[in-house]
């Protein structure tokens, strides 16, 4: 594990006494403009056994408020465990994968949403399920024959199977396991997570524009 550099801060309880805890860390993510910032503290309770922080937007067109999340990881020292919700951001897809799968996209940004409410434990089976409907329409789309066949069989004997194009096989493979991982009792990529299937994802996207937007200008530019 990395060395973590705690970040020492005054806390106060409910009966308002000021006590020193230490985080480990702050939100690197503005849940309302979604842009990359250094959040900016504005106080800090006790909660229970918890401690939550109030922290302000530094971005000039946003300034807005939330609140992050801290669980004890041991006495007196905190650990960023979550924080409060913003606005949701739908991630946008080209018209290529609009065409190929507007399902895709529509469970994609259902398990993007859940996550963004913290909801991590459906968001991975999201993730899983918008995968098996991207690969699966992009097979019938190159393979309309295979049809009835493609949409019964599971989603790891399809890439083996039937997807040719090898970059595509490659990440959709490995999104496949991370995938099982968020829908099973046992993880078997302990070092792996949810950024890590969505980074895939991204890839299997990637790679199927790729393939896909070639073709239409081999068939347009003979
Ligand atoms: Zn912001």
């Amino acid at each position: 594990m990395d060395k973590i550099d705690f970040m020492r801060l005054n806390a106060l309880t409910k009966d308002d006494t000021k006590i020193t805890v230490e985080i480990d860390q702050t939100p690197n993510n503005c849940p309302y403009c979604h842009r990359v910032i250094i959040s900016k503290l504005i106080s800090s309770f006790a909660a229970g056994d918890d401690l939550r922080i109030v922290f302000r937007c530094p971005n000039d067109e946003c300034e807005e408020i939330f609140i992050g999340m801290y669980t004890p990881l041991y006495s007196n020292t905190y650990s960023l465990s979550g924080i409060s919700a913003g606005n949701f951001s739908a991630k946008k897809y080209s018209i290529t994968i609009t065409e190929i799968s507007p399902v895709f996209i529509e469970i994609y940004n259902q398990a993007e949403f859940a996550e963004q409410n913290n909801l991590i434990h459906i968001s991975g089976v999201g993730y899983r399920k918008a995968l098996e409907f991207l690969i699966k329409d992009y097979l019938i789309l190159l393979k309309p024959e295979d049809e009835e066949q493609i949409k019964k069989k599971p989603l790891g004997n399809c890439i083996k199977e039937s997807v040719d194009n090898k970059n595509l096989k490659t990440v959709a493979e490995r999104a496949t396991w991370l995938g099982n991982d968020e829908a099973h009792y046992i993880r078997r990529w302990v070092d792996k997570d949810i950024t890590d299937l969505k980074r895939l994802i991204d890839l299997s996207v990637h790679w199927i524009e790729m393939e896909i937007e070639t073709k239409k200008y081999l068939e347009g530019m003979p």
